[in-house]
Order: structure tokens, then C-alpha cells, then sequence
């Protein structure tokens, strides 16, 4: 009987190790521009085309190829970067599986033209789908152009699975930052569909930081430098003020490659820990210097992961870095008299006050229940000044369930404007809710007691109120006198860009400088504090970012609503006044399902009367 095994035929080969290499555009962008890198390049541009489905062309002046490694270098397991196996345990070269172009040829129908200085003509090279098509000499000035079209082109297995322009397109803009911040000595350029998105001149880390991200970064950072014998540290990490909520600038980076490391992730946030809120991470750029021997790479096919042998004295080596660079700087005591310090990091201190005297809105009426209450002094955003996080939104809680009560009530003889008598009012005839542990609202009721978790109840208060606000069509806003502005980085205004459809339903209005990346808010929701403007566009930029299949609009409102009832509740550890409490449980009961929290937790629980009789008579 013959045989089964067959060896597989090189195409086939090729497609099955494209799958493990390359797994969206963003892959093939990173093994692109570490060769351009590893090349010696000086300048490197990289063009996108419909985020890199259509096109992903780089264009380096390195090193170039001789005609022969312009054909071999999509031979599997063709490399120039390792002669020996021992080489495998040094990475200071980036690739070295030889691997890449051939997964990449395998997929695409792609392009190379390279010239060498010491060669007159170059060589242009086409692959499609792994098939060898043509090599003819051509012209191109010493470096290599390497052009990919239609990713995925003969696996629509693939290609379905890729998910929408925006969030493929930031994986390549993230890939493009990695490898633009690890090598700040090279220039770069980037382009999207035509447009100049980067232009990196070459410089050192700060200024990298700055081009990447805009000048506002400048004064975000201090450095932070470690010599050792186990490892060298160098490199920058962020004020402790400027720590952000969802997400941020995390980057290590490892003899020049950047690499995830959870363990050590925890150590620099450890050293951050008595000064931001938990709830909050702090950027950093931190490049390890180590003997190559001392790391393994390859425990991860994307090889973003790194194993290092002393891990753990790293940790503390790292720790102690981080811990001394705040310390140096000062940063450590300024924040100790900060009371809230946790809710301060989004009222930078840099921000500039706007004097009140140059926007007057002229659509504005004090008279209109839907128009901004703004005060001036709210939109200053410096630390003293500012109320916490919901503070703001507990007044308005109040007040509109103090409104409401009286419409009900219709009792006569009530100043309207006056809050003080409203507010005694209340008191007098709410007085028998109790607050327990600053968590709880206890009452009593006719079934039994009744036990209401604040933070959840408000989530679901707040979570109905915006999914309203959300699904109708001409959304209330409330205009702000003096516009308040945010500084977004140019992959954020990416996303915000991406994003202009849902804020405009939410009642956001604004004009956008894509110069500076300032976003000057005219108009917020109705409901919406002030001081909560930061926070809430970088959270639903997380939310929008998160991958997900592209749902409905009105899937994407429920989880826009969802996230930002989260965001904007009322913590557990707050203490309510009565008025405060009596509102809660009287907007909780009119949601229209008060028993669970959008994400499914029981927001109260009720024990009967027969329950507690019971356990008095054991
Ligand atoms: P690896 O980078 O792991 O060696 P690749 O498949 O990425 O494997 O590349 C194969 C070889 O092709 C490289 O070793 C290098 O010699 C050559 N090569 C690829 N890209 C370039 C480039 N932009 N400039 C010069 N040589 C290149
Ligand atoms: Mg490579």
C-alpha cells in the first residue's frame, strides 16, 4: 500500500506560516519596517492604503539587496540574520526567523524593487500569492521599496475576519509608533490614503515623544535612568498628574524592540502607587539595555512577549528606577497635600484658564431649563478649584428630583429658585433613609428592609438617562458659554474623527484644530457635568476602540451609555446628605429596570419581614 504522508508543497507551507506571522496588516507593517530598520536606513516612509487592506508600501534608503537576495529573501527560512544557531539567542537584530516576507508573499500580491550603492541597476521582483511572476531590472534609488497589495487576497477566511478600517488602521499606527520610538535616531514618515499623518525627523527620545504625540507632552515626562549589572534602564516616565484613566503611553522596550512584560508592567505601577488613584495608569517609555543572552524572545510567535532570566531582580531594579526618578524630581511630596488627588488628574495644572470675558454666546438663555448653568469658575479646571468627579453630578440629581417632586406635590407657596428651602424641605419629610458605610441606603418598607447599593443605582440611573439621550434624534445639549478644550495626540483625533457621527447624537458640538489637535467643545450633553468633558471623550474613545464586530448604532449607544454610567457614578465610599439619597432611590425606582445595572449586578436587595421575625425566634 502506498504511502499517506505527503509533504506539503512550499505555497501551502508558506500560507499556514502566514497565518501564525501575519494575522492582520498591522503584522505585516511591523515585519516591513524592523527589515527597513535592520537595513540601516535613515529614513523610512510608510504608506497605508485604506488601512492597509488595499496597500502597505515601505520605502527605505538602507542597504538594498543584490539581485540574487532580491529573489531568495522570500525563500522560507531566508535570512541574512542568523549563521549560527547561537545567533538565535542574540536579538540585536530585530527579525531573525526568515520568515516574514515569505508569509507576506504568501498572502499578497507584492512588489520589490531594492538597489545596492555598488550595484548600477536595481531589481524589481512580483509575487502574487506566493507564485513567482517576474524579475526584470529596473531603477530605484539605493534602498528598498517593498509594496503590498490586497492583504489577504487569496484567503478570504482572512480577510473576512479583519475588523473595520478604524480599528485595523490603529493597530498599524500603534506598530509604526513602536517602531518609531525604539529608533528616534532614524526618520520616519507615515501616510494614509495619501495624507501625511507623521513626519519624524531624526533626533533624540523627548523629541520623538513630542512629534508623536504633540508638544503638550513635553512637560508631561521626567526621565528616569538606572545603571546595573543585570540591566541598564533609560528613558522617560509620566508625571504622576498626567496618568490616565483607560489607557495611556506604555512602552518597554528591550535592546531596541519593544516587548509586553505584565510582571514588569506591575513593578512601575507599584512605584506609582500612593500617588495616582488605582483606578489610573501612568505612561511611560522605558528601554531596557540587557546581554541578549539573558532574554528569550521567541516564547511568543508575534514575539511581542520577552522572558527574562532574572526577572525579578529586574523587577526590583525597575522599581526602585522608577520609585527614585518621582522622588528626584519632586513629585512625590506635591501630592500628598492634594486631598483629592485622584480625582485630579484630568485638571493638568499647565491648563490655561480662559478669561471670562472673551466668547459670549448669544443663543444662550438663562431662562431656558435645557441651556448651560455654567459658571465660569468650573471651566478653569485647576486642581483647587475643582469639584470632584461627581460631585456636579449629584447636584443636578438632586435638583432635578427636588423639581420633579414638586411638579408632583404642586405645592403652592414654594420659591422656585430658592434651593435652601427646597433643601429643608426635603430633609424634613425624607428622614428615613439611613446610609450605611457610605455604600448603602437603607429603608425600611412593607415588605421588609430594603438595601440599595449607591454606585450601582446610580449606574442604572444614569445609564437610562443617557441611552435617552442617545436614540433621540435631536439630543439635548447644553451650550457652554466659554468653550472648554482638550489636547488630543494624532492617533487620538484618529479615533475622535471616526467618532464624529455618535458625539454629534450625544449633543456634543465642537471645532477641531488638526494642526494642534485641540478640540474646542461648544456644546456637551445636557446632562453631562463640566469637569468630567476629558474623562468622558477618552472613555468612550477606549470604548469605541475596544474590538469589536462594527454592531448597530443603537448596540453601539447601549455601550456607549453603558461605559459612561460607569464611568460617572457615584462611588462606593461617598457620603450622601438625605436630600441626596431620596433622590437616588426616587430616580432608581423610576428607571424601568431598577432591580439590575446594565452589566447584570443586583443593584438592591429586600429581606422580608417574615425572614427577620424568624431569625429572632431561633
Ligand atoms: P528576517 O528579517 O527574519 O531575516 P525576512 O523574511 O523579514 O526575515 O527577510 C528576509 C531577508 O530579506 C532579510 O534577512 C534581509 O536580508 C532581506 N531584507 C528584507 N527586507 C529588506 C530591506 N528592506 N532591505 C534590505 N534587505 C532586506
Ligand atoms: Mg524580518
Amino acid at each position: 500500500m502506498e504511502g499517506v504522508i505527503k509533504l506539503l508543497p512550499d505555497i501551502v507551507a508558506n500560507q499556514i506560516a502566514a497565518g501564525e506571522v501575519i494575522q492582520r496588516p498591522a503584522s505585516a507593517v511591523k515585519e516591513m519596517l524592523e527589515n527597513a530598520v535592520d537595513a540601516g536606513s535613515t529614513m523610512i516612509e510608510l504608506w497605508i492604503g485604506d488601512a492597509g487592506k488595499k496597500l502597505i508600501m515601505v520605502v527605505d534608503d538602507g542597504s538594498g539587496m543584490s539581485p540574487a537576495d532580491c529573489r531568495l529573501c522570500f525563500e522560507r527560512h531566508a535570512t541574512s540574520k542568523i549563521k549560527q544557531t547561537d545567533d538565535l539567542f542574540r536579538i540585536r537584530t530585530l527579525g531573525f526567523r526568515g520568515e516574514a516576507l515569505a508569509s507576506i508573499a504568501a498572502v499578497s500580491q507584492l512588489e520589490l524593487k531594492s538597489r545596492r550603492s555598488e550595484d548600477e541597476l536595481a531589481t524589481m521582483v512580483r509575487i502574487e500569492g506566493g507564485k513567482f511572476i517576474s524579475q526584470e531590472p529596473d531603477t530605484h534609488p539605493v534602498g528598498t521599496t517593498i509594496s503590498i497589495k490586497n492583504l489577504f487576497f487569496n484567503v478570504p477566511a482572512r480577510r473576512n475576519f479583519l475588523k473595520g478600517n478604524n480599528v485595523e488602521f490603529r493597530h498599524v499606527v500603534e506598530e509604526f509608533t513602536r517602531v518609531a520610538l525604539a529608533n528616534e535616531h532614524i526618520g520616519f514618515k507615515m501616510y494614509n490614503d495619501g495624507k501625511e499623518l507623521y513626519h519624524l525627523a531624526p533626533g533624540n527620545l523627548k523629541q520623538r515623544i513630542v512629534n508623536l504625540y504633540g508638544g503638550h507632552y513635553n512637560s508631561r515626562f521626567v526621565p528616569v535612568e538606572q545603571e546595573s549589572d543585570i540591566v541598564n534602564i533609560s528613558g522617560f516616565i509620566g508625571k504622576p498628574e498626567y496618568s490616565r484613566k483607560t489607557r495611556g503611553e506604555q512602552y518597554f522596550f528591550v535592546n531596541g524592540r519593544f516587548f509586553r512584560h505584565p510582571y514588569l508592567h506591575h513593578s512601575v505601577l507599584k512605584a506609582y502607587s500612593e500617588l495616582i488613584s488605582e483606578s489610573s495608569f501612568p505612561s511611560y517609555f522605558i528601554f531596557l539595555t540587557i546581554d541578549p543572552s539573558q532574554v528569550d524572545v521567541n516564547i511568543h510567535p508575534t514575539k511581542t512577549e520577552v522572558n527574562f532570566i532574572e526577572n525579578q531582580a529586574i523587577y526590583a531594579i525597575l522599581h526602585t528606577a522608577v520609585r527614585s526618578s518621582l522622588g528626584r524630581h519632586n513629585l512625590t511630596p506635591s501630592i500628598e497635600f492634594e486631598p483629592e488627588a485622584g480625582f485630579n488628574e484630568y485638571f493638568p495644572k499647565n491648563r490655561e484658564i480662559r478669561p471670562p470675558s472673551i466668547t459670549i454666546n448669544p443663543d444662550y438663555n438663562p431662562f431656558d431649563s435645557q441651556a448651560a448653568q455654567v459658571e465660569p469658575r468650573k471651566t478653569g479646571g485647576s486642581p483647587g478649584q475643582t469639584s470632584m468627579l461627581n460631585q456636579r453630578g449629584w447636584e443636578k440629581l438632586y435638583e432635578e428630583s427636588a423639581k420633579e417632586r414638586k411638579q408632583n406635590d404642586d405645592t403652592p407657596g414654594t420659591d422656585e429658585t430658592d434651593a435652601d428651602t427646597d433643601r429643608q424641605e426635603a430633609e424634613l419629610c425624607e428622614s428615613k433613609l439611613f446610609q450605611m458605610h457610605n455604600s448603602f441606603i437603607v429603608t425600611s418598607i412593607k415588605s421588609g428592609l430594603l438595601i440599595i447599593n449607591q454606585q450601582l443605582a446610580h449606574q442604572r440611573i444614569l445609564y437610562e438617562r443617557f441611552i435617552k439621550e442617545l436614540v433621540r434624534s435631536s439630543p439635548v445639549s447644553q451650550r457652554l458659554i466659554f468653550p472648554i478644550s482638550i489636547t488630543l495626540t494624532a492617533e487620538d483625533m484618529i479615533t475622535f474623527s471616526a467618532m464624529a457621527g455618535i458625539l454629534e447624537k450625544m449633543g456634543f458640538h465642537y471645532d477641531t484644530d488638526q494642526e494642534t489637535g485641540e478640540i474646542s467643545f461648544s456644546s456637551i450633553p445636557a446632562d453631562m457635568p463640566h469637569d468630567t468633558i476629558e474623562t468622558v471623550i477618552e472613555v468612550l474613545m477606549h470604548e469605541w476602540n475596544e474590538e469589536r464586530e462594527p454592531g448597530s448604532s443603537s448596540g453601539q449607544a447601549a455601550r456607549f451609555s453603558k461605559v459612561l454610567a460607569n464611568r460617572l457614578s457615584v462611588k462606593t465610599g461617598t457620603p450622601l446628605s438625605q436630600p441626596e439619597m431620596q433622590a437616588l432611590v426616587d430616580q432608581l425606582f423610576q428607571t424601568e429596570h431598577p432591580e439590575t445595572t446594565p452589566g447584570g449586578k443586583q443593584v438592591y436587595i429586600i429581606i422580608p419581614k417574615s425572614e427577620l421575625e424568624e431569625r429572632f425566634n431561633k
